[in-house]
């Protein structure tokens, strides 16, 4: 599973060195053409093993701007997750 940047996304920068495994990217490196940063979600683990909450989500600013994605097989996901589409941090 993964959490998704979304167009909330003020490009400020906060929650790329957080990020535990380098799942993020920014704006010039986002694979879909989009303006904001990024978060791929093959290397996202949802900060299990690093953190109760997702620190990419907890250092971000705005108002939930980073969100639970969609599961990916796989990957690591949290016990404290949401469905898909909740902001993680309100
Ligand atoms: S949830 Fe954790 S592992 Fe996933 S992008 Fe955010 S900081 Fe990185
Ligand atoms: S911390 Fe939030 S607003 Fe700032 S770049 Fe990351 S996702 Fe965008």
């Amino acid at each position: 599973m993964a959490v998704i940047i979304t167009d909330l996304c003020i490009n400020c920068a906060a929650c790329i060195d957080e990020c535990p495994v380098e799942a993020i990217v920014d704006e010039d490196e986002n694979p879909t053409g989009g303006e904001t940063y990024y978060v791929y979600a093959d290397k996202c683990v949802e900060c299990v093993g690093y953190h109760d909450t997702p620190a990419c989500a907890e250092a971000c600013p705005t108002e939930g701007c980073i969100q639970w994605g969609e599961v990916v097989d796989g990957m690591p996901s949290s016990d404290n997750r949401k469905a898909a589409g909740t902001p993680v941090v309100d």
